[in-house]
């Protein structure tokens, strides 16, 4: 839509001022209703002009005292005597005759004209940018390519998810090089990650670095008020994408449209869920063929249907996670490319005082110290400028719980090596791959990844008990530093139970023996406490509770004396980890050797 007016009660006014015109002209009788006896009264008075006479009516004109001559209408009655009449007076007479066409014209389409105009007005202020005819399209905007193309220039800090893209932007351009051999392309990509991460700027890059149509819609834009009003855009979007193939579907913010269904508590919301449907059959019905990729973006992932995730439709997902301090130097380069930095300004510092933020704080922070430094009327921005630039920043964030502290930050890190360093002293662990204090996901403050160096299909006691260590090491490593612990271990606890609690009850490695004590499972109730109809006893149950707790207590035991004997490297550790904020396996292996520590070969 073009030059949308802007909507105002005039409109309505008009149009009923119209219709009231229209009633008195053309679809109502004249102003005065005569009897037939006053009309015949007129008449031999001879007052009358002019008459016309149908089959039901007589109408004319008569002079009354006033100078005008008044239109009147009179009931017809059978009446032969009328024309002899008329004729004395020499009244100018003539018969109609009334077309049911014409009238039917007049008495229906005319309302019905005045009706759907003011329909159309009225619909175009509830949603305004779309007419009437456009309800059901999509309002998919379509990048233009030229102008201001984004690429993987403009994105950093967040590498291993533009890698993931790269391999997109491939099958884009070259489709028949991955077809020739057999090879399907993928359908869909999902950018999961925290807000302002850069998705919706990836996603930008994508297009722009394949060179393709990009539609951009968010999945706010597809939920109406109307039921099947969405389901109608999704449909019109994936029309329109593939006249265009090849080419990109971005939905952003994909959490407003496809929430899992059947979770609104009040009896659902039909209109989304009818949406989120018409969206799976579109990536359904689409042909590998066509060469249309579908992205996304969400940042909670744990709410979306399953359909959309299952093989075919979303199938792949590609964290974006926050970057780390080399990943916030480059973002913070990048946005001071276009502004006039003293060459004082080391962005390295500010990219160390940042830690936790996401690249739009970032750029925000670049921009604020701009405004800081004209605003005090320089013509270049100072360190002095960033540093104020920040305070204001962290002082707004901290105020939403979004950054840590530093005394949490040093807390956070001897957990994270606590947990490293177990991973690397015992003997069937997996290799630590990466250990960081960056923020990852809503929920986890920093995290240890292990990363396994072969499949495995079983699992020995000592691996379960190993692996239970490691868990167990971030909340040791906390009580031996700290002397005190927080509540930063609580999903470590979470899984070193479950896994102690199913050596016992599932894989018998306990001194209750070789017996599965698995609960069946109510079907209807599959967690209701109340409902046990388990195969044991209560006796039995506290049984299996005691050999729980036994076994992760000797296991922390255990773990906290290996730990307090290697203090120093994990003090070392921790340090290490509080500057650089990520390390990863190999460098970690190396600090580990300094300090004595190898992993010992099974
Ligand atoms: P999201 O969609 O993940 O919430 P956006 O892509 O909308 O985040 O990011 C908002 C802005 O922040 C971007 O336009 C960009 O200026 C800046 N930004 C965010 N992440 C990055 C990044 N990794 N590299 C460079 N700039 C970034
Ligand atoms: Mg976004
Ligand atoms: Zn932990």
């Amino acid at each position: 839509m073009k030059g949308k007016a802007p909507f105002s009660i005039w409109y309505l006014l008009i149009a009923f001022m119209v219709m009231i015109i229209l009633q008195n002209y053309i679809a109502t009788p004249p102003i005065v209703k005569l009897s037939y006896s006053d009309f015949k009264t007129q008449l031999s008075e001879g007052k009358i002009e002019k008459v016309v006479i149908d089959s039901k009516m007589i109408k004319g004109f008569y002079y009354s005292d006033e100078e005008e001559p008044v239109r009147f209408s009179t009931v017809r009655v059978e009446d032969p005597s009328l024309v002899e009449q008329l004729e004395e007076k020499n009244v100018n007479y003539s018969g109609q005759y009334e077309s049911p066409l014409l009238r039917g014209v007049l008495g229906w389409v005319v309302p019905l004209v005045i009706i759907f105009l003011i329909w159309g007005v009225v619909f175009k202020r509830m949603n305004p940018g779309a007419g009437v005819m456009t309800f059901g399209r999509s309002k998919a905007r379509l990048y233009a390519q030229d102008k201001e193309r984004t690429t993987f220039e403009d994105v950093a800090g967040v590498e291993e998810a533009t890698e993931e893209l790269k391999e997109i932007v491939e099958y884009l351009r070259t489709p028949d090089k991955f077809r020739k051999l057999g090879g399907k392309i993928p359908k869909g990509a999902l950018l999961v990650g925290p807000p302002g991460t850069g998705k919706t700027l990836l996603a930008k890059a994508v297009a722009g670095e394949a060179g393709v149509p990009f539609f951009n819609i968010s999945g706010s834009e597809f939920v109406e008020m109307f039921v099947g009003v969405g389901a109608a855009r999704v449909r019109d979007l994936f029309q329109q994408a593939q006249q265009k193939a090849p080419c990109i579907v971005f939905i952003d913010e994909l959490d407003a449209l496809g929430k899992a269904r059947g979770m609104n508590p009040v009896g659902g919301h039909d209109e989304r869920e009818q949406t989120l449907n018409q969206l799976l059959v579109e990536m359904d019905g689409f042909d590998t063929g066509t060469n249309v990729i579908i992205m996304a973006a969400t940042n909670r992932p744990e709410i979306l249907d399953p359909a959309l995730l299952r093989p075919g439709r979303f199938d792949r997902q590609v964290l974006v996670d926050r970057p780390d301090l080399n990943g916030r130097d480059a973002i913070l380069s990048i946005h001071a490319r276009h502004v006039k930095l003293s060459p004082e300004v080391d962005l390295k510092t500010v990219a160390a005082r940042t830690s936790g933020l996401v690249g739009a704080d970032l750029a925000n922070i670049v921009n604020e110290s701009a405004l800081l430094a004209a605003r005090k009327g320089k013509n270049e921005v100072g360190m002095q400028d960033f540093e104020e630039a920040i305070d204001r920043i962290l002082a707004g964030l901290e105020k939403k719980n979004r950054v840590m502290n530093r005394h949490e930050k040093e807390i956070v890190a001897h957990h994270e090596c606590g947990h490293a360093l177990m991973a690397e002293m015992l003997p069937t662990t997996d290799p630590v791959h990466k250990v960081s204090i960056v923020p990852r996901g809503l929920a986890a403050l920093g995290y240890t990844l292990q990363l396994p160096t072969e499949d495995r299909y079983l699992m020995t006691q000592q691996e379960l008990i190993d692996k239970l260590s490691v868990l167990l090491g971030g909340r040791a490593a906390e009580e031996i530093i700290f002397e005190e612990v927080s509540t930063g271990a609580q999903n470590d606890l979470q899984r070193a139970t479950d896994i102690a609690r199913r050596m016992v009850t599932d894989y018998g490695m306990s001194s209750l023996g070789p017996m599965s004590f698995e609960k069946e499972k109510n079907p209807i109730f599959p967690n209701n406490p109340f409902m046990r109809n388990g195969g044991y006893s209560e006796h039995t149950a506290q049984e299996i509770d005691k050999e729980v707790k036994r076994i992760i207590d000797e296991t922390y035991e255990l773990v906290s004396a290996k730990l307090a004997e290697n203090k120093s490297a994990l003090v070392k550790l921790a340090s290490e980890l509080m500057d650089k904020e990520t390390i990863g396996g190999d460098q970690l292996r190396e600090i580990l050797k300094e300090c004595g520590i190898e992993k010992p070969i099974t």
